[in-house]
């Protein structure tokens, strides 16, 4: 018997992989960092493999060396990479790095140095989003000493690459200045001898929506996931996770009662209150208080006061509820059930937050 878990559909990653897959001429990288936005980065990564991907995107060393340790053969990008890392773990494992300045350059070569093979490199430039990526001002000097270091036989240039600012609102003036700022370093690469095999900008939204950007390979994380960065995918994704909890208690109350911390919410008649065992520590969030959708008994109800750090309670008036029924927090909708997109819509967050935050270690994940 369970108390709560978060179930995860890998059927439902391996078909969204496969739609992203038959979307586009280019490779897909399936993004599993973040423990696979919170669905299990192993199993997360195995799903998108069989589904089509070739690569996988990872923000740490550590996650790709992971990945490896637990027999994933598949290309393996690793890109948020601090200084004094050992980056020779990742070359000896084959994991392909980034290289956003000539700092990270050196290191990946003094990486290759200490392994005794080239380092893969992906050569990232910021075409605007002002985060990782050398500007365009340091970027003819990245890609020089870049051509140097692989003439010199210490480095591989694999890849260029960038980010979108703002690839989820279709139409956004930022997203063809990106591009067009893409090309031109394309161009500078090209003049310092530099064709790097993949060249690669597109997250999920620009998947979804511009196959002009998606030149050797796009970068899909959310869709991965069966959720849509953009309103209106006509991809058919499917969610994949859903987060459910048996109801630990029912107890009937009188009208005026005040519920949970604070009582910042009061039944307004004689009614039933149902206390479900998921709360912020388990990663419901705590602006989900008198906002949170939940279905129970066949019914959405909003979650009545404030979310605890374990539990949750629903004002189920007089439907007839029981100790053990499951409430379903979100899921994939086809039952009825509130979506991820639901939760992120109440709380004021993004339904990638909602599904990454239900990756807490204390609610089992079950695989279907
Ligand atoms: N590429 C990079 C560099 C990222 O950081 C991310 C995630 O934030 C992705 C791709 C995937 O983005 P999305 O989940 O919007 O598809």
């Amino acid at each position: 018997m369970w108390q709560a878990e978060v179930r995860v559909d890998l059927d439902a990653i391996r078909e969204n992989v496969a739609r992203l897959r038959a979307g586009t001429t280019a490779e897909v990288m399936a993004v599993v960092k973040g423990d696979g936005y919170g669905h299990g980065m192993l199993p997360a990564a195995r799903a998108a493999l069989d589904g089509g991907a070739t690569w996988l995107g990872v923000c740490t060393l550590d996650e790709a060396l992971t990945l490896r340790r637990e027999g994933v053969t598949a290309p393996v990008l690793a890109w948020l990479l601090a200084p004094g890392l050992p980056l020779h773990e990742g070359v000896e494992a084959d994991i392909d790095l980034n290289a956003a300045s000539t700092d990270q350059l050196a290191e990946l070569v003094a990486a290759a140095d200490r392994a005794g093979r080239p380092a893969r490199a992906h050569l990232k430039i910021d075409t605007g989003l002002s985060r990782g990526g050398a500007t365009a001002a340091d970027w003819p000097a990245l890609v020089e000493a870049a051509a140097k270091a692989q003439a010199a036989g210490s480095v591989e240039v694999v890849g260029v690459w960038s980010h979108f600012v703002y690839a989820d609102a279709p139409g956004h003036p930022t997203i063809d200045r990106q591009l067009a700022a893409f090309h031109e370093a394309l161009a500078v690469a090209e003049r310092a001898g530099l064709r790097p095999r993949y060249r690669h900008l597109a997250n999920s939204a620009a998947t979804l929506t511009r196959p002009d950007t998606h030149f050797d390979l796009v970068r899909p994380g959310i869709a991965v996931y069966g959720l849509s960065p953009v309103a209106g995918d006509t991809y058919g994704l499917r969610p994949a996770m859903t987060a459910r909890a048996r109801v630990i208690v029912v107890k009937r109350v009188p009208a005026g009662t005040g519920v949970s911390y604070g009582h910042t919410y009061h039944t307004e008649r004689e009614t039933t209150l149902a206390v479900v065992p998921l709360g912020y520590a388990d990663g419901v969030p705590r602006h989900a208080s008198n906002a949170g959708p939940v279905r129970l008994a066949g019914r959405n109800r909003t979650v009545a006061g404030r979310v605890c750090m374990d539990q949750i309670v629903l004002d189920c008036g007089d439907d007839p509820v029981a100790a053990g029924d499951v409430a379903t927090l979100f899921g994939s909708g086809a039952d009825g059930e509130p979506t991820a997109d639901d939760w992120a819509a109440a709380v004021g967050t993004i339904n990638y937050e909602i599904v990454t935050r239900f990756g807490s270690p204390r609610v089992p994940r079950v695989y279907d």
